[in-house]
């Protein structure tokens, strides 16, 4: 294994393996499904000494972010928790309209637009030029790059330092975090705040959430690594929250050390349920990797006895993570017919890998399968409120995560579907 991103230790154990696969936002054109698929292993590890959990292989960030397929604000769930995100940010810290609020990763201008409403002075910086372009047509300054010591003094000559750093699921995506936490001290005005969000450990183990494991994140943290992260570079974490979030993340809020607000005791309590977890043990991971291997199991029985029976099946949601599910459990077009998703910049595509074509989800009621694979399971209310209609004709739901369950809905609405044993 590699060296540990955090600490430079070579004792990185090997926890899990998920196979070689195919990058998870690499959806093809038609015209593309005969083309060979690069794929690359997907191994994931324990450092010993600071708790890092992390992939062993990084994929250039070139490849992977230079032309991006995520677009934040497709889902109704993540405006609204970035219009929340906001209010909360400007009454804690950003409280005159010319403090900079700098957002890393911003993406589409999801969470810049909110900041907009607050008229705060709002600059993004994100290295996809297809999204980086989205926003600024939509009036919401971005500025097209990866962020790294460099870009951080280009920011800084012109723009000054930031009262507020924002760093939204974009810190696991960071190889060179030695680099990225350079930038971060050079634009971090002394009283400022940095504050990322990232998915949580803990609910990835708790969950089983094995399917967000993809070449996009290369760290998944916990308090404990994140703290050695920070205080590398004399920095401290003052305060986290827990987000529902992805599957469960938390928000942590980092100062400088010696400055700031004090540490608040979310700090230490997040600690000890981490302590609780065993998040410091090997042995946690090899019980990990042994339900991620049952859970595989359990999906392909239950796919493979309902198309036995003669069921059509198909998928909802063509989330990133869905590719490491479909690739890792070896599901394909013979089990699940297409998938629909929201997303326009995913419709007419297909998967890769497993090559399942990716239509809109008007053609759940026009086919009626019998089964929806619920790929994107993080969004299950939204989407089983969304699709009412498709559960009040009998069709049904099939939720992979953390163990397989059947959900089919009555009384018209999705909040009251019911889980068949
Ligand atoms: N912040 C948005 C959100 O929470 O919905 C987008 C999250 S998306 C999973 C990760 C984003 O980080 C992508 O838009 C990607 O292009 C961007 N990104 C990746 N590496 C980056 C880097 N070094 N600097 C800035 N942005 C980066
Ligand atoms: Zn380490």
């Amino acid at each position: 294994m590699n060296l540990c991103r955090v600490c430079g230790n070579n004792n990185v154990t090997e926890i899990l393996d998920l196979g070689a696969t195919p990058l998870a936002n690499s959806f093809l054109k038609p015209e593309q499904l005969n083309d060979p698929e690069p794929r690359f292993p997907l191994v994931v590890g324990f450092c010993c000494r600071c708790g890092l959990v992390q992939l062993d292989h990084a994929v250039p960030p070139e490849i992977l972010f230079r032309n991006y397929i995520y677009v934040s604000s497709t889902s109704q769930t993540m405006p609204a928790h970035f219009a929340a995100y906001s209010d909360e940010i400007v009454a804690r810290f950003a409280r005159s309209s010319q403090d900079l609020v700098l957002e890393i990763g911003s993406n589409d201008g999801c969470l810049l637009q909110a900041f907009k409403r607050h008229n705060v002075r709002a600059l993004g910086i994100e290295p996809a030029a297809n999204i980086a372009g989205i926003a600024n047509a939509a009036g919401l300054a971005t500025m097209n790059d990866f962020f790294c010591e460099r870009s951080a003094q280009t920011i800084r000559d012109s723009e000054g330092t930031a009262k507020v750093i924002i760093g939204n699921n974009v810190l696991a995506h960071i190889g060179n975090l030695r680099d990225f936490m350079a930038g971060i001290d050079v634009l971090l005005r002394p009283d400022g705040v940095a504050v990322f969000e990232v998915p949580y450990l803990v609910d990835l183990l708790r969950k089983s959430e094995f399917d967000t494991i993809y070449h996009e994140h290369l760290s998944y943290f916990a308090i404990g690594p994140l703290q050695k992260l920070f205080q590398s570079r004399g920095m401290r974490i003052c305060d986290v929250q827990r987000l529902p979030v992805h599957g469960g993340s938390i928000r942590v809020y980092v100062s400088r050390e010696g400055t700031g607000p004090d540490e608040l005791p979310s700090v230490e309590e997040l600690l000890w349920v981490e302590k609780s977890e065993k998040l410091d043990l090997l042995e946690t991971y090899e019980a990990f990797a042994s339900r991620v291997e049952a859970t595989k199991q359990k999906t392909r029985a239950l796919l493979s006895e309902l198309k036995a029976s003669g069921a059509r099946i198909a998928g909802y949601g063509a989330p990133a993570k869905g590719n490491t599910l479909l690739n890792y459990m070896q599901i394909g077009r013979d089990w699940i017919d297409f998938i629909a998703d929201q997303s326009p910049h995913k419709q007419g595509m297909y998967t890769p890998g497993s090559h399942i074509p990716v239509v809109s989800p008007e053609r759940l009621l026009e086919d009626e399968p019998d089964y929806v694979l619920l790929l994107a399971w993080n969004l299950k209310d939204e989407i089983l409120e969304q699709q009412s209609e498709y559960l009040n004709r009998g069709g049904k739901f099939i939720v992979p995560i953390p163990e397989p369950i059947v959900i089919a809905g009555n009384a018209g609405a999705g909040k009251a579907a019911n889980v068949l044993q």
